[in-house]
Order: C-alpha cells, then structure tokens, then sequence
C-alpha cells in the first residue's frame, strides 16, 4: 500500500468467498510500496448471487484490476468484456484488468503454475506427467501443460473419476492431444509415475490441517522426477518431504501462488514486482 491514500490512488482487489485467509493483499499492497505506485489492494467478500453486481461496480468505481477466487472463477466470465485466449481456453478467470472501462479475463493460475518450472529450465515440450486431481487448479494446470506441449495422464478417485475423464477430454478437443484419464489406485499411480518425468498433486490432499497425507505413496517416489505440489500450505507438503528423501527435484505450491501474483500485478501495472518480496509476504501467513 502506497503511504497515504489519496484522491488519485487506483483501486485493486480480490472477490470471493470467503477471502478473510487471504495473502493477496499483503503480497500486492507490499509490492506496490516497493514499486513506488499509488495503488491499494483490498478483499471483498463477494456472495454467489451478488458477482454479476460486483463486476458492474468494478465498472462503476473504475477498480483498475481484480482478483478472482472460489467461488467466482468460472461464473465471472459471462460478466467480462474480452477474455485472454488461454483463459478461454480453460473456461476460468483469476485476474480481471479495466482497461479503460473494457474488462478482460486472465487466467494467471496456469501461466503462474508454468513460471517456477521455466525458472528452473524445465521446459514442459515432450515432457510425460501425471497428474493428480481434477478439480479447479488440476484444470489450470492441464491446460497450460498440455499448451506447452507435454503428454499427460490425468488421475482421479474414483467416486469422482468423471470430472477427470471429462478434463481429459476437453484437453484433447482443445489441443488435439490424447491426455488418459485413470483412477487414483496404487497400480495406476505406479504405472504413471515409472514413465512421468513430473508428478504433479492437484488435489487439496496434505493441506493443512491433514498435513500427514499424502495422494502418493512415499515408496513410488524416485530421483530424476520433478515433484510439484499446488499446495501451499504447509510450504513442505509431506509429498514434498517424501520427494525430498527420495532426491527427487521439488517445487511447492507457495512458487506458484507467488508467481500468479506477480503476473496478475505485472497486467495491472506493466511492472514485474520482486518475487522474493511477494513470497516473503506470503510466507508471513503460513
Ligand atoms: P477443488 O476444485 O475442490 O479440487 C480438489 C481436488 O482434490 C479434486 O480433484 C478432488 O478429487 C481431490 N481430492 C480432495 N480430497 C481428496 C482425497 N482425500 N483423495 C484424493 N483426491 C482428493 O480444489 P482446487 O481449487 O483445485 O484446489 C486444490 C488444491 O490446490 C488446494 O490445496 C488449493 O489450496 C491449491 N491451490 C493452489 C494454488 C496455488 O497458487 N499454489 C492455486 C489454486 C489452488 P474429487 O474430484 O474426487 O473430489
């Protein structure tokens, strides 16, 4: 945050509900400080039935850019003018500019997802991963891999293994790729994991409070694969723990929710904000 707000400061924000957890604000506000811009960035808790009134107030109040997290990720988008082709693409918006009253949809989860493995020279082209979860952030995350060229497996529970296949799907209309489907199983998961060259866990499983679970069991875990966990708290996941104590390579969660940050900061502002920074604000609340 700027250190006095005035008349001339722009307004950023996220929406959701409920968003009283949220780091957005202390990474945003820190990184405007830093960057000298008059800008602030607050929550609002935005109910299910009140987003079509929300967005037509971001018009109203010329809110220069917003955030957008559950429950709002797909149903915003009827309320947009223009939406980023990858965004489309994935059917989910996470970041909304104002462009002089023209409101267009980003999805910074996917591009945010890709950056700490580009930042690690791990290009995703050819690569085999298996990824674990179907649900919102597993949805980001398959597009954006199967965009950057990689060959997937998508596994699921069971009692859910629909939205999986039904992912699957869309990703091969989408990008004219054959991505497999598979139930959560140990067979399946050990099949998968003897050919991925990445494993990623998209499911909320070993997120605090349940930090003691893990989706794959410790012993399929093996040097020379890249094991990235979307969650982000706790920072060291128990997959991650086991991976390390494997030697595998590992990236967790808080790189990717630093880095959606950042690329949602950057289309506000056309600045990059400081990566360690943000993540140092982000780490304050874990
Ligand atoms: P979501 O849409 O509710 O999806 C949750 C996924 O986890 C589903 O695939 C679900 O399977 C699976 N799952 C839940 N409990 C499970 C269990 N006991 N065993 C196996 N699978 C289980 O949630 P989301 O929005 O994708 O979020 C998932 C995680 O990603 C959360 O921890 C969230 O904090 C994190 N996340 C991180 C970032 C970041 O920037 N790092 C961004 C977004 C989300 P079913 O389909 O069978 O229910």
């Amino acid at each position: 945050m700027t250190k006095s707000i005035s008349g001339k400061t722009k307004v950023c924000g996220l929406i959701g509900d409920p968003v009283e957890h949220t780091m957005s604000p202390a990474m945003h506000n820190a990184a405007f400080k830093e960057a000298g811009l008059d800008y602030v960035y607050v929550a609002f808790e935005v109910k299910s039935g009140s987003l079509g009134k929300a967005i037509e107030g971001m018009r109203a109040f010329n809110i220069a850019g917003l955030n957008v997290t559950i429950p709002h990720k797909v149903n915003v988008i009827p309320f947009l003018d223009k939406l980023d082709p990858l965004a489309e693409k994935i059917g989910a918006v996470n970041t909304v500019v104002n462009d002089n009253g023209v409101l267009t949809g980003y999805n910074t989860d996917a591009t945010g997802f890709l950056q700490p493995l580009l930042e690690r020279e791990i290009e995703p082209e050819g690569k085999y991963v298996a990824l674990v979860g179907a649900g919102g952030a597993a949805r980001a995350v398959s597009f954006i891999l199967a965009e950057r060229g990689a060959n997937l497996v998508i596994i699921n529970r069971q009692e859910e293994l629909d939205w999986a296949a039904d992912l699957a799907e869309k990703i091969t209309q989408a990008f004219g790729k054959a991505v497999n489907a598979m139930e959560l199983t140990r067979g399946n998961l050990a099949g998968a994991l003897e050919k991925a060259d990445i494993l990623v866990n998209a499911t909320s499983v070993g997120m605090s409070p349940n930090d003691d679970e893990t989706p794959v069991p410790a012993n399929l875990l093996k040097s020379g694969i890249i094991v990235y966990d979307v969650v982000y708290n706790p920072i060291k996941t128990k997959l991650l723990k086991d991976a390390e104590a494997a030697r595998a390579e590992t990236i967790s969660g808080i790189d990717m929710l630093v880095w959606q940050g950042i690329l949602a900061f950057e289309k506000w502002t056309g600045i990059k904000p400081p990566f360690d920074l943000m993540k140092a604000e982000a780490v304050k609340f874990l």
